[in-house]
């Protein structure tokens, strides 16, 4: 069923939101809240359902896609089939995609489902004369006898599950529960990584199979056709990329997107960075049906009268990883040690400004050992310069840098806050405040990773910088090479510290942006940040 999709909270409830609520209260309340998920199951759930859902492919014996409500009980719906009989009556058929390997058991959200779609055509007028569930990768119809305690569940279930998903507070997640297992929704709930420890069983959350795609050459266009992205470079096609495959859209310099590509890519839910060519984050765009707009009230209540626990974690977790990226890849043991007292006294300042004093002393010791980490003889750095950047280092961190925010900026959103409302980060500097918090943690081991990686194995040389006056920039050649060296570093897995599972950073943006997420909204007591070993 896809009537959930047009669905919001505050609307009649839908009899998918019911199904999921039988499955998993959480579950229910996530979709309610907008949260997206694009995991193969649904894929094979939409694909199972591709023949019912066009209205158009019915004949008069055989409905498709019809929708129903109940407007004593107050739910809308769909039924994928409707046959109707010689006699006028009606025989309802749910299609339902469960793996060969699982058995065709009727389960208890399937049993909900048929008896609302029967109680709201009954209620329309029509009549009923049976039931089925139509298990697609089987190809095997069961039939469903449905009873009175069948319907009393049902009607409980409708308001149970209004209930729920009118409520401000998402319910906890299930502890321990096979169910989790194989939920749709377990990407965003995240019901194991909430108790911020080691986990021993792993609900696999696959990094996703779509990329980033950046647009860096200059005079390029980028537009939609045939589901397709088409880059034109002077005239010519450059690159054509299913859509598919796209999870974001990051847009470099002088490059055009048509209206319909940004239409269609906000209409995927998929979100649009621009940058300048020297690596300033200018805008980004989303779509504007995002999830969670409860957490993102929360949010601007939180920022508004800060949260010091956070900001704490985010610059304490911040100088660690600047400890122990130095001390893996320089040699500065006395700045490495100094370091690790100053992310201490980070995780105890008393108060924003002496936690910015802290981060503000602990980067002057950091930048002053970063020479100690370069091997190639072309590049040398004695201070950080960040715009106007005075030498090609500082040039490449900055871009570097912005690439980082346009991966926070995306995770943030992802989950529906506010890249503007942050905690460390001041919200009156009109600056994505939170993203600039949350790319804290990450710009050692991501943005400074790739920076001194692609400077030391030459993947960046001193011809891809160019000078002019004070002022030096990447080319349009070391942007591209930046570019690769970043996603080669974002895409790279790693052993989360915290919950000692691997998964690529980019994934480990999200998931932190999700745990800041579950600080606002109350499943979780507390945010800890990816500190490196
Ligand atoms: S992952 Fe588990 S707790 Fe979370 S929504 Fe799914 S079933 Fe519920």
């Amino acid at each position: 069923m896809s009537d959930h999709q047009a669905t919001e909270r505050g609307d009649a409830v839908t009899i998918s939101l019911v199904a999921h609520h039988e499955f998993c209260p959480r579950r229910a309340w996530l979709e309610a809240a907008g949260e997206r998920t694009d995991t193969r199951q649904m894929a094979v759930g939409v694909a199972s359902h591709a023949a019912t859902d066009d209205p158009s492919t019915g004949r008069r014996d055989i409905k498709r896609a019809v929708d129903v409500a109940h407007l004593g009980w107050s739910y809308t719906g769909r039924c994928d089939t409707i046959e109707v009989n010689p006699d006028g009556s009606l025989e309802v058929v749910e299609y339902k995609a469960t793996p060969v390997r699982r058995r065709t058991d009727v389960t208890q959200p399937m049993r909900t489902q048929l008896a609302l779609q029967v109680a709201a055509l009954i209620d329309m007028g029509e009549r009923v004369h049976a039931q089925y569930v139509y298990f697609t990768e089987h190809k095997r119809r069961v039939e469903v006898e449905l009873s009175d305690i069948d319907f009393e569940r049902a009607r409980a279930a409708v308001e149970a599950t209004r209930t729920c998903v009118e409520s401000d507070t998402a319910p906890q997640p299930l502890e321990d529960d096979p169910k989790c297992t194989r939920c749709s929704h377990a990407s965003v709930c995240l019901p194991d990584e909430r108790k911020l420890a080691s986990i021993k069983r792993r609900i696999v959350v696959a990094d996703p199979d779509t990329q980033i795609v950046h647009l860096a050459t200059p005079g390029s266009r980028a537009f939609v056709r045939s589901g397709r992205m088409i880059v034109a470079t002077h005239g010519e096609e450059a690159a054509s990329i299913p859509l598919e495959r796209v999870q974001g859209v990051a847009v470099h310099g002088n490059v055009d997107l048509t209206g319909g590509l940004i239409r269609e890519l906000l209409w995927r839910g998929l979100s649009i960075v621009w940058c300048t060519s020297t690596g300033r984050v200018v805008g980004d765009a989303a779509s504007a049906s995002g999830p969670n707009g409860s957490a993102r009230a929360l949010q601007y209540a939180s920022a508004h009268s800060g949260r010091l626990d956070l900001a704490q974690e985010f610059v304490a977790s911040k100088v660690s990883n600047q400890a122990t990226f130095l001390r893996r890849n320089g040699n500065a043991p006395e700045a490495v040690a100094r370091l690790r007292s100053f992310a201490s006294q980070a995780a105890d300042a008393p108060s924003v400004n002496e936690l910015l004093g802290v981060e503000g002393a602990a980067a002057g010791l950091y930048f002053g050992s970063f020479g100690t980490m370069l091997r190639a003889p072309d590049f040398e750095f004695s201070t950080r310069s960040r715009r106007p950047a005075h030498d090609p280092v500082n040039a490449a961190l900055n871009y570097a840098y912005a690439l980082l925010l346009g991966d926070c900026i995306r995770a943030v959103r992802s989950c529906g806050l506010d890249p503007h409302a942050g905690f460390l980060h001041s919200s009156n500097r009109n600056k994505p405040a939170l993203a600039l918090d949350l790319a804290e943690e990450f710009r050692a081991p991501v943005a400074d990773s790739a920076v001194v990686r692609a400077l030391n194995n030459g993947e960046l040389r001193s011809g891809d910088f160019q000078v002019n006056l004070a002022a030096v920039n990447l080319t349009d050649k070391g942007r591209k090479a930046l570019i690769a060296a970043y996603e080669r570093r974002v895409s790279t897995e790693f052993v989360h510290p915290t919950f000692d599972y691997s998964c690529s950073w980019r994934r480990a943006i999200e998931i932190q942006a999700r745990l800041v997420l579950g600080v606002l909204d109350g499943t979780q007591d507390r945010y800890i940040g990816v500190r490196t070993r």
